[in-house]
């Protein structure tokens, strides 16, 4: 392509992208969901975390499912004003009681919604929650209801796989992370400072 050629392309470009910004007026505190069986979704949550952090808003995190094993954004994050809310039995695959389960999903959904309630959080990161209500731990309609009330200016940001449809019908943004390999299937250890 010419020199006036490529100019030309750019400046239209340009004018479209900018006529896009500039539509974009509406402000608010956004819902985000991060779904799909691929692997980036809790590190893209985590991600803006830090990002958030960075600006001196107010983040709360609340995880679901990796209780029991120290996962270094959280010591990190958690050093930073960032306050986490952390599944305390450890919920794993392998657990058989739901009794317990539904206990310990119960009690971080309390301080999740005490969370979802409180205009002081900017960002509030409710990480792997669609199991717990792919598992009933938790209802679908109070976590709904919850999101719907929450304050304004506040953004969410829930992880996890299978997103119920309803969450993705709320939901201003939703990305959907796709499995191309994983290094776990050929053979590969979880390994620190990338899996956990
Ligand atoms: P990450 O925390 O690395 O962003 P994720 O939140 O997208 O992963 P989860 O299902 O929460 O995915 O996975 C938790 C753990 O399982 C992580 O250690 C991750 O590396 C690993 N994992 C994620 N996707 C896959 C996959 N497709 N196959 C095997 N292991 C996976
Ligand atoms: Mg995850």
């Amino acid at each position: 392509m010419s020199e006036q050629g490529h100019k030309q392309r750019q400046q239209k470009l340009k004018e479209k992208v900018d006529a896009r910004i500039e539509a974009a007026q509406q402000e608010k505190g956004l819902l985000l969901v991060i779904t799909g069986n691929g692997k980036g979704k809790s590190t893209s949550a985590f991600g803006t975390v830090a990002r958030a952090a960075g600006h001196g808003l107010k983040c709360g995190v609340a995880q679901y499912i990796k209780g029991t094993w120290a996962c270094g954004e959280r010591d990190l994050l958690s050093q930073h004003g960032v306050d986490f809310h952390v599944m305390s039995t450890g919920f794993t695959w392998d657990t058989q009681d739901k009794t317990a389960d539904t206990q310990a999903a119960q009690q971080i959904w309390a301080a999740c919604q005490a969370m979802l309630a409180d205009d002081r959080y900017d960002l509030v990161v409710l990480d792997e929650i669609t199991y717990m209500i792919t598992y009933d731990y938790i209802s679908l309609d109070e976590v709904i209801d919850a999101l719907q009330q929450r304050p304004s200016e506040q953004s969410v940001i829930i992880t996890g796989r299978g997103a119920h449809r309803r969450l993705v019908e709320i939901a201003d943004t939703v990305s959907e992370v796709r499995n191309v390999k994983h290094a776990f299937d050929a053979g590969v250890k979880a390994r620190q400072g990338i899996d956990w």
